[in-house]
């Protein structure tokens, strides 16, 4: 067996974010990565921006091949860990290949919630995860009429106004009563589903869908509780699960998520950490634990974890997190974590199409939310990981981009 360093699991945006921050901070031990997928790590927000019919096209690289030979980084591409042994801090691959660690990362990501409805294998049914999904979806665009969306969640809404760019029919079918329902609130919701609607995308929330059906192996229609809807090409996001079978099958604690510290290592195993979509870590943020699927929460947790292990630095994790989500003309973006229970106040900005929902907790500002507002995300990001507080006083007549200006001129004069 080779000498043991340090095993990376998954080679996604996290995974890519351990390797890059280890390198860079000094490590010099062997850096392992197995990666599942047939390609160099990418990045996934591309896929579900625009539509895609080339491989070439795509717009998902991180880093060239080179980039893991110049840093010795054995990067081993379709190759799957399938099991974990804790005792003898080996992990073991498909093909029976035996990898000891000195530190064990799981950056295994998640994986779409299958559609639970007849049909949903048909021809022309799709979800989107990997660029294969993003092609198939894209080609099937080019000649698709009549294009149905099952989730009204940020993906789903990407994916619609992609099909409405292309000329399409779409229809949006939403189980629960609201579009976003648990990730923005109610007022910039409904912000969203005006403009959606405004532009041609047609929703129905409150609507399940009972079945799919097809002509010849292919869909032709989607039967839902109010009714059928024709369809050419249906593409579903209705969530993902975490990737955590490997950690529950080597012993380690999981639920919903590999439950890890502060210093997102395993609560199990110090020897081994998990981050990004398959990690459930605490934040000073969130009431309890929390598991995030975004790029900063990938990047900044592999980062941390990378440090960590190359320079001993015992930093809890508490990045603010952020997302954003573009949605044709509509670029939604959130800073904070917000909690369903917190006062929030909407304010419309200088043009019509930009607004804002700021959430307090206790009298103090935790989460900003924004619509074509990048500048007031930018702020609210700045106040917020630097404990700022901000009260609901402080913003009933002023933007957080104001008040930030406002207040360092009053620190320089000071
Ligand atoms: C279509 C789409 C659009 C998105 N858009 C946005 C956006 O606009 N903004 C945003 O913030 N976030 C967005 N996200 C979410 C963001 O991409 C994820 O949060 C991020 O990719 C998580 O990175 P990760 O490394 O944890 O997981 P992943 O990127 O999923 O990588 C995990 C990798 O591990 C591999 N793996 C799993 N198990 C094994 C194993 N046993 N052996 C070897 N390899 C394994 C997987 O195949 C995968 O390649 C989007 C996601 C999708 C799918």
């Amino acid at each position: 067996m080779s000498a043991a360093g340090v095993v990376v699991v998954g080679g996604g945006q996290a995974g890519f974010s351990v390797v890059q921050s280890l390198r860079g901070a000094g490590y010099e031990g062997p850096v392992t990565v197995f990666a599942d997928e047939p390609r160099l790590p990418y990045q996934r927000p591309p896929l579900s921006k625009k539509a895609h019919t080339e491989p070439d096209d795509l717009g998902i690289g991180l880093v060239p091949e080179s980039f893991y030979r110049e840093r010795d980084i054995d990067l081993r591409l379709g190759e799957c860990v399938a099991a974990v042994d804790t005792a003898a801090r080996t992990v073991t691959t498909a093909s029976g290949e035996r990898v000891p660690y000195e530190q064990l990362v799981l950056a295994t990501g998640a994986r779409n919630r299958p559609l639970p409805v007849p049909g949903a294998e048909l021809d022309g049914v799709h979800s989107l995860r990997s660029p294969d999904d993003a092609l198939a979806i894209g080609r099937t665009l080019t000649t698709a009429r009549d294009v149905v969306v099952v989730g009204g969640g940020f993906i789903g809404l990407e994916l619609a106004r992609v099909a409405l760019a292309h000329g399409a029919r779409v229809t949006v079918v939403e189980l629960a009563e609201r579009l976003l329902s648990r990730a923005v609130s109610p007022r910039l919701q409904d912000r969203l589903r005006e403009r959606h609607e405004r532009d041609g995308v047609r929703i129905h929330t409150g609507t399940a869908v009972e079945r799919i059906e097809g002509r010849g192996g292919r869909v032709h229609r989607v039967v839902t509780s109010q009714g059928p809807l024709r369809a050419d090409l249906v593409v579903y996001g209705i969530g993902a699960v975490p990737r955590e079978e490997l950690a529950r099958e080597a012993g380690l604690a999981v639920a919903d998520g590999v439950i890890v510290d502060e210093q997102l290592r395993s609560v199990s195993d110090p020897r081994i950490s998990a981050v990004g979509d398959c990690a459930r870590h605490p934040h000073p943020h969130a009431d309890g634990l929390v598991r995030l699927e975004s790029v900063q929460n990938a990047i900044d947790q592999g980062a941390l974890v990378g440090r960590r292990i190359a320079e001993g630095a015992t930093v809890p994790y508490q990045s603010l997190p952020w997302f954003w989500s573009d949605q044709g003309p509509v670029k939604l973006q959130i800073a904070g974590l917000r909690a369903s229970t917190d006062e929030v106040r909407v304010v419309a900005g200088d043009i019509p199409e930009r607004v804002a929902a700021y959430a307090f907790r206790d009298e103090r500002l935790v989460a900003v939310e924004t619509l074509n507002w990048p500048a007031e995300h930018l702020a609210a990001r700045r106040l917020l990981q630097q404990d700022v507080p901000v009260s609901p006083a402080d913003l009933s007549a002023t933007t957080l981009g104001a008040l930030a200006r406002a207040r360092r001129t009053k620190e320089v004069r000071a």
